[in-house]
């Protein structure tokens, strides 16, 4: 057993031909049992490393819920049902979801049971307190373990960004992949690109030093995500920071308190993330089928379902300092400057 974060990836370098991959490197520092970021830390909040939209307000929850009860009564209002949220964090999404849907449509609540996919132990524990006065809810490691006979109701946010990804990087004609080393003169990780070139059928055409992202972990959920929306009906919506496009580009990111870090920094200690090619996700819905919503923005998504109207009704019955903090978080959601374009918003359906 290795001591740090850092040493575990200095071993799995050492068992490693001339390097480890962004996905294995990301693995380790984000999900190693005993060293992962995600393991050990609670990463929201401002004591935290970043805020996801949940945690701004709950006018994000209460606006997703009324999506999630418009979609259910749609779909003819099965009975029974599962709402299954991907990667919880704090439990405050399904927390908040819960709490209004049990005062506008308490039959929506009698029908569901609740699952939630988490690998973290840590942050099981914190949802758990999260929705300590909700019954019926259930934890899985993995989307495998999710009911097999119902109707599946699906959110995800941020989840897929937190996701492993492999780079490629484009050389003299040919993609290479980019691996993490070990530098023995710096006494430091570092980049290298595998000696080998990769062979990659990507239809656009790349300039030397373009870096190509692919992740095969997003894929392989989300392929089994609509082979169950197919087969036991329902829906499943996504909100990331993400693309949609042919995009080439490298979109890795590090934070560590608030601020963009080194991504070879802080192993275990900081967040990583990349960016989530919408596209993809789409393809894979549609080739399966599916109907897909278009890929909007979540300003654009959370305003087409009234975010606006709701935080004026909030704001006529609050105080003077919930009214202005109603006004911040309304922004900090809708914002160009702020969530509102970077973040994208998918739904696919059956
Ligand atoms: N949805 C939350 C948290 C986003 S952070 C919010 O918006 O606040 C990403 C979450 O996904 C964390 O809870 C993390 O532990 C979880 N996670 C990361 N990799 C996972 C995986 N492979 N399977 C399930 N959950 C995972």
């Amino acid at each position: 057993m290795t001591d740090t974060c850092l040493e575990a990836i200095k071993q799995a370098i050492k068992l490693s031909e001339e390097g480890v991959s962004v996905a294995e490197y990301m693995q380790v520092c984000l999900s190693d049992p005993k060293h992962g970021y995600y393991m050990n830390n609670d990463p929201f909040g401002q004591a935290g490393d970043f805020v996801t939209a949940p945690e701004v307000s709950q006018i994000f929850g209460d606006i997703i819920c009324i999506f999630l009860i418009q979609s259910w009564i749609d779909m003819g209002k099965p009975k029974p049902f599962a709402l299954v949220e991907l990667g919880p964090g704090r439990g405050t999404l399904t927390a908040d979801i819960m709490h209004l849907a049990n005062n506008v449509m308490p039959e929506f609540c009698r029908n569901l049971s609740i699952h939630l996919v988490e690998t973290s132990p840590f942050l099981k524990e914190k949802q758990q307190q999260a929705l300590a006065n909700i019954e019926n809810v259930e934890w899985h490691n993995t989307i495998d373990n999710l009911p097999t006979d119902i109707p599946l109701l699906i959110i995800g946010n941020e989840f897929f960004d937190a996701l492993p990804i492999r780079q490629f990087i484009f050389k003299q004609e040919k993609w290479y992949e980019r691996l993490v080393c070990w530098n023995e003169k710096t006494s430091k990780l570092d980049w290298t690109i595998y000696s080998k070139s990769s062979k990659l059928n990507i239809p656009f055409k790349a300039k030397d030093g373009d870096i190509y992202e692919i992740s095969d972990i997003t894929q392989d959920i989300m392929q089994n995500i609509c082979s169950r929306l197919k087969e036991q009906k329902g829906l499943a919506l996504f909100i990331d920071y993400g693309y949609v496009s042919d995009g080439l580009g490298d979109t890795l990111q590090a934070l560590y308190k608030h601020k963009y870090a080194d991504i070879l920094d802080n192993c275990g200690e900081q967040d990583l993330t990349a960016h989530v090619d919408f596209s993809a996700l789409e393809q894979i819905a549609s080739n399966l089928g599916l109907s897909t919503t278009d890929i909007v923005t979540q300003a654009s998504f959370l305003q087409s379902l009234g975010i606006e109207q709701y935080t004026e009704k909030l704001q006529a019955k609050a105080t003077a300092k919930q009214a202005e903090d109603l006004t911040t978080a309304y922004h900090r959601l809708t914002a160009t400057s702020e969530m509102g374009s970077l973040f994208k918003v998918l739904a696919v359906s059956y």
